[in-house]
């Protein structure tokens, strides 16, 4: 089969590798009708995340058509059409039985290299490094998915691809760092970052009861599909004060709910090289962290900020103290994809919402490789890039 599979830092390869086969009786093995090239995969292609391999094949936002299915699989049959969530989940452990299928404890072989760098080890992701299980990723014309009773949401109505793809990934991960904050009618919600996961953090706001949106970047082409799509009022980091500006925007006292959706996106391998790498970047790497502090400082007093992007390591000059005493709640966390992709593929449905207004290029994956250098350099106004096998 055809896959993009990583050579060193920004040098990715379509090429042939052998075809993916059942390994375990509760495996399937997933035709790819449609894949995604996701923020975080940029820092693979960065060469930022220790533990990813020559020749590993990236790609964790993927659908398709199920051509295998192993003897002790159910739920799920040869010619089912599904989403596959990114993160891998056994659905019977501690924490998939209570619903943290981010934290899943079995579908991760590689736990102790996690485990070294956390504390505890989450679960295996799609062609996410060796640290998160080291599993051949979905940009490829085949995958093959562990424990697929779990890992699967089928479609059955006639919703395209390009509708319900991001429900695996970037939809959930937008919905849910809203979700957790528990919006309150009225609300002000602020989200710092107009990529993929800022955008539908603000649509999931005003789904969820949000009097108003506030979108915080610095490219236009994304202020202006924020305010077109999403109903948000813009503000440009770059030429405004963007404290002061939210507070003249919620009568003094800021917003109710802050939200980071750029994320730091970088895992190290130990936590020197991690804090190196993170010094050394630029662009908009260094102003990841001014998005965090910048949301708890400007959080109301009371309020709720919260992290859908991804954190590796430790970071400089956190503002603790005002998050403390201004008694903020703060809630993060790698996306329980699980818990609500079935809910969001239902108002996509019934005509809520269409998440395939962010893509903005369509390739075939023979040329996945000029996708993530268009996306990397946000070339050509790049929000979004889906694949076709
Ligand atoms: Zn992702
Ligand atoms: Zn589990």
């Amino acid at each position: 089969m055809k896959a993009l599979r990583y050579h060193g830092a920004r040098d990715v390869r379509v090429e042939t590798v052998p075809d993916p086969q059942l390994a375990d009786g509760k495996d399937m093995i997933v035709k790819v009708t449609a894949c995604a090239i996701c923020g975080s995969d940029l820092h693979l292609y960065d060469g930022l995340i220790p533990t990813l391999q020559k020749g590993d094949i990236l790609g964790h936002e993927f659908m398709g058509e199920v051509l295998e299915v192993g003897r002790e699989v159910r739920d799920v049959q040869k010619g089912d059409r599904v989403v596959v969530p990114f993160n891998i989940s056994c659905g019977d452990c501690f924490f998939c039985k209570r619903q943290l299928w981010s934290l899943c404890d079995r579908s991760n072989p590689n736990a102790a290299l996690a485990t070294k760098q956390f504390g505890a080890a989450p679960a295996g992701l799609f062609g996410y490094s060796h640290m998160f299980g080291g599993y051949p990723g979905g940009q490829a014309e085949y995958v093959r998915v562990p424990f697929a009773d779990v890992n699967h949401v089928k479609i059955e109505t006639d919703l395209s691809d390009e509708q319900v793809l991001f429900i695996g990934d970037i939809f959930s991960t937008g919905f849910m760092a809203v979700d957790v904050c528990d919006v309150q009618e009225g609300d002000v919600v602020a989200v710092w970052g107009c990529g993929p996961v800022g955008l539908f953090a603000l649509k999931s706001a005003l789904m969820l009861g949000a009097k108003r949106v506030i979108a915080i970047d610095r490219f236009p082409e994304r202020l202006e599909l924020a305010r077109t799509k999403c109903d948000a009022t813009p503000i440009d980091y770059e030429k405004s004060d963007v404290i002061e500006v939210l507070k003249e925007l919620t009568s003094g006292r800021g917003p109710d709910i802050c939200i980071d959706a750029v994320g730091m996106e970088a895992h190290g391998h130990g936590l020197e090289f991690w804090y190196d790498r993170v010094k050394q970047a630029v662009g908009l790497q260094t102003d990841r962290p001014t998005a965090l502090r910048q949301a708890v400082m400007a959080c109301r007093k009371g309020g709720t900020v919260s992290v859908p992007g991804v954190y590796g390591g430790p970071i400089d000059h956190f503002p603790f103290g005002a998050a403390f005493n201004k008694g903020l709640t703060l809630k993060m966390g790698q996306t329980h994809t699980h818990r609500y992709a079935p809910a969001l593929l239902q108002r996509i449905a019934a005509g809520e919402i269409d998440p395939s207004f962010i893509i903005t290029h369509r390739l075939h994956l023979e040329e996945a490789p000029k996708g993530y250098d268009i996306f990397q350099h946000k070339k050509e106004g790049c929000i979004k890039v889906v694949l076709k096998p």
